[in-house]
C-alpha cells in the first residue's frame, strides 16, 4: 500500500550526512516552485530534525542541495514555533552575540559563534506564502546557523586556524567518510541540548 506520504510515519526516512559529504560544502539551489515533492521534503525534514534532537535542519544536511530549512525551538523558547522556510534571505543585521553551537553534521564538535543579535528574514512557507519577520536571540541564531548550511558554511569555519585543524582531525579520526551512523548517543549527550542547533 502506498499513500501520499504526508501522514506521520508513512514518510521515507531521511538520512543525515556528516562532515566529508560534498553536499555540505555546496551552495544550495533556490527552489523555483513549491511542488508536492518540496512539501513532502519539508514534512520529512521536520521529522528527521525531531528524531535527531536538533532545533533546526537544512536540506543539505540530508543530502539535498536545495534552499529549504526547518526549525522548532520550542524546547528552548516556547515562542520559537515549528517553521519551514523556503529560499530564506537575511537582511538588516543588528548587534552581535556569542553563543555555543553544536551541529548534527559535525558530531562531537561545539563552537562559539558570533552571530547577529537581530535579523530581518524573508522567505516562503510550504504553502507558498511570503514570510517576512524579525528574529532575535536564539531564534535568530538558529536561522543564521541553518542559512549557513544553505551556503556551504560549517561551524568549523568560525574557528581559529589551529582550532580548526584540531576539529577536523577529531572529525576525521571518527571516520568522516561514513555517514550518520557515527552520530552515537554519547556524542549527542556530550553536547548540551541548548547548544545543539542542527
Ligand atoms: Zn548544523
Amino acid at each position: 500500500m502506498r499513500s501520499n506520504g504526508m501522514e506521520k510515519g508513512m514518510a521515507r526516512k531521511l538520512e543525515l550526512v556528516t562532515y566529508g559529504a560534498k553536499v555540505l560544502r555546496q551552495k544550495a539551489a533556490p527552489i523555483e516552485e513549491i511542488t508536492d515533492e518540496i512539501r513532502r521534503l519539508g514534512q520529512e525534514m521536520l521529522q528527521a530534525m525531531y528524531a535527531e534532537g536538533g532545533v533546526g535542519l537544512a536540506a543539505p544536511q540530508v543530502g539535498i542541495s536545495k534552499r529549504i530549512l526547518v526549525l522548532d525551538g520550542t524546547s528552548v523558547d516556547p515562542a520559537i514555533r515549528p517553521m519551514v522556510l523556503i529560499n530564506p534571505e537575511i537582511s538588516d543585521r543588528e548587534g552581535e552575540e556569542v553563543g555555543r553551537e553544536g551541529c548534527l553534521s559535525l558530531p562531537g564538535i561545539e563552537v562559539e559563534v558570533k552571530r547577529s543579535q537581530k535579523i530581518h528574514v524573508q522567505g516562503r512557507s510550504l504553502e507558498g506564502e511570503t514570510l517576512e519577520f524579525d528574529a532575535k536571540g536564539f531564534f535568530a541564531r538558529i536561522i543564521q546557523h541553518e542559512t549557513d548550511h544553505l551556503n556551504g558554511i560549517l561551524l568549523i569555519d568560525y574557528l581559529k586556524p589551529m582550532e580548526r585543524i584540531l576539529a577536523i582531525w577529531k572529525l576525521r579520526k571518527r571516520g568522516w567518510r561514513e555517514d550518520s551512523e557515527f552520530l552515537k548517543e554519547k556524542d549527542k549527550q556530550a553536547i548540551t541540548q541548548n547548544t545543539m542547533i542542527g
